[in-house]
C-alpha cells in the first residue's frame, strides 16, 4: 500500500475542504483548534497502471496549513503525527508532499525518530523529490523546443539551484548539454560548491539571471511579494513553476512568457479520488504532484525503501529509474497550455 501525506493551501481553504468532506466541527473550527487538531487518513483509492497492475493507497491529511509554519512546534508535531499514522496503518511507503518535506528538512525531523510509542522506520518514506526533479527535467526538455528554444545554445537559469531539487535538475541538464546553466540561489557557499560539483554554470543574482534567461526552472519558494517586472524578460522564455505554492502564472505569464506548471504530472486514467480538487489542479481527477506520484511508483515497482531523502542525494541513475516507472505506468509530465501554443503557431 502506498501513502500520501498533504495539506491544504490555506486555513480557508481547508475549511471549506472539511465542509464538502463531511467533518463540520473542523470547517467552523478556529486557526487554535486547527493547531491541535490530528492528521486524518480521509481517502482510500485503487490505481492501475497502464500494464494493468492495481495497487491500493490512502490520503492523509496532516491537518497543517501554511499558516503553521512560523510555529516550530506545531508544524514539527503535524508531520511526525501525519508519519505515525502511516506506519500505524502498516503503509509500506508514502511521500511527503507540499511543505511536510520542507517541514521534515529545514526542523531536522532525523532527529526525531521516537512518537508517542512509535519509532518512525525512515524506509517507509520519500520525500519524492527525485521523480519531482525527473519530470522538471522532462517538462524543459519538451517545450523549450515547442517554442523555438534550441537548448544546446540556451541560458538556463535555476532559480533554487542549491536545493534537493535544483541540484538534481543542473546535474541533469548539465548532462543533456544546455547553452550555460545560470545558478540562483542566495547561500554563496553552496553556489561556488555546486559550481565545482558541476565543472560549470554561471552564479549570479536573481535579477541578473533572469533578463538573460531563455528558460527559467523556479524550483525555490519564494516571497509572495517578489516583484520582477516581465519586460525585461527574454521573449519568448520558457517558465517551469516547480516551486510551491505555484503562483508565477499570475505574475509573468503575458506576451512571449510561457508558464508551465512545474513537478506536476497527469496519470493516463482517471484517478477515481478527491483530493487533487483542492489543489487547485486543471483536471483534478488525473492530475497530481509528481513527489505524490514517486510514491506510487515506488508501490507499482515494489520498491520499498526512502528512495528520495536527506538533501542533495539524489543521482541521475535514480531520476532514469523513476522516470521510466513513470512512463510505463502512465504518467505524463504536464506541457504547455496548448490554447497558447495554437496562438503562437497563428502568428
Ligand atoms: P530545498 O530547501 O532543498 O531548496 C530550496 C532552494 O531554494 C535552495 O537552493 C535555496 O537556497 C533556494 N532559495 C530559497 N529561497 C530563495 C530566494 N528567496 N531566492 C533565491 N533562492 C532561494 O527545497 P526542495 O528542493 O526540496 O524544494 C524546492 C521547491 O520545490 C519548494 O518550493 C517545494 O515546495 C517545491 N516542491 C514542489 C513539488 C511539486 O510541485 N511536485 C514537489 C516537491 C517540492 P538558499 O537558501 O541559499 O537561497
Amino acid at each position: 500500500m502506498f501513502g500520501l501525506i498533504g495539506h491544504s493551501t490555506s486555513l480557508e481553504e481547508a475549511r471549506s475542504k472539511a465542509l464538502a468532506l463531511g467533518y463540520p466541527e473542523y470547517a467552523e473550527g478556529d486557526f487554535e483548534m486547527w493547531c491541535v487538531a490530528p492528521p486524518q487518513l480521509v481517502e482510500t483509492v485503487h490505481v492501475t497502471s497502464r500494464t494493468g497492475q492495481v495497487i491500493e493507497g490512502a490520503y492523509i491529511d496532516s491537518v497543517f496549513v501554511p499558516e503553521m509554519l512560523s510555529r516550530f512546534k506545531t508544524a514539527r508535531r503535524k508531520v511526525l503525527s501525519a508519519m505515525e499514522l502511516a506506519q500505524k496503518n502498516d503503509i509500506a511507503i508514502t511521500a511527503l508532499g507540499g511543505f511536510t518535506s520542507i517541514i521534515f528538512e529545514n526542523f531536522n525531523l532525523l532527529k526525531e525518530q521516537h512518537i508517542r510509542g512509535t519509532t518512525l522506520e525512515w524506509e517507509r518514506f520519500t520525500t519524492g523529490n527525485t521523480h519531482t526533479a525527473w519530470v522538471i527535467c522532462q517538462q524543459v526538455e519538451r517545450n523549450a523546443p515547442l517554442l523555438g528554444i534550441d537548448l544546446a545554445k540556451a541560458k538556463v537559469a535555476v532559480v533554487g539551484a542549491t536545493g534537493d531539487i535544483g541540484s538534481a535538475v543542473c546535474r541533469w541538464l548539465q548532462r543533456t548539454g544546455v547553452g550555460e546553466l545560470l545558478l540562483v540561489a542566495r547561500q554563496q557557499q553552496r553556489l561556488q560548491e555546486l559550481q565545482s560539483d558541476l565543472g560549470g554554470g554561471r552564479i549570479l543574482p536573481l535579477e541578473e539571471a533572469l533578463p538573460e534567461a531563455d528558460v527559467v526552472v523556479w524550483v525555490a519558494s519564494l516571497p509572495q511579494g517578489l516583484a520582477i517586472d516581465p519586460a525585461s524578460l527574454k521573449k519568448p522564455c520558457l517558465m517551469i513553476d516547480g516551486g510551491y505554492p505555484k503562483n508565477l502564472d499570475s505574475k509573468f505569464a503575458g506576451e512571449g512568457v510561457y508558464v508551465v506548471k512545474g513537478g506536476i504530472v497527469e496519470f493516463w486514467q482517471d484517478l477515481g479520488w478527491q483530493m487533487m480538487e483542492v489543489a487547485e489542479m486543471e483536471n483534478p481527477r488525473r492530475q497530481l504532484f509528481a513527489c505524490f506520484a514517486e510514491a506510487m511508483l515506488l508501490e507499482f515497482e515494489g520498491i520499498h525503501t526512502n528512495f528520495s531523502w536527506g538533501r542533495n542525494n539524489i543521482t541521475l541513475e535514480a531520476m532514469e529509474l523513476i522516470g521510466g516507472a513513470s512512463l510505463r505506468h502512465g504518467f505524463q509530465a504536464l506541457g504547455l497550455d496548448p490554447a497558447r501554443l495554437g496562438q503562437l503557431a497563428a502568428v
